[in-house]
């Protein structure tokens, strides 16, 4: 009994580390991860910074909806 408890901890330790593994799977960045900066907002424009390629646009209506990293202009 002692080591089919012993096999089945493990076994669920091993699923338990392989669904780790798969969650840290870096994923393709499409989606921008937008986060509000309190510091660089101007008036009514809310400064948005991406967390993932680390581009910066300016809205006052909400998110950017797409990454602004290939655009080399200020995405006003
Ligand atoms: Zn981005």
């Amino acid at each position: 009994m002692e080591t089919e408890q012993a096999v089945l901890l493990l076994g669920g330790l091993f699923a338990f580390i392989i669904i780790i593994l798969l969650g840290r799977r870096p994923r393709r960045a499409k989606r921008c991860r937008w986060r509000k900066s309190m510091t660089g907002s101007r008036g009514s424009l809310i400064k948005y910074t991406c967390a993932t390629c680390g581009s910066e646009a300016y809205r006052s209506n909400g998110k950017p909806d797409s990454c602004l990293a290939k655009l080399k202009t200020p995405g006003l």
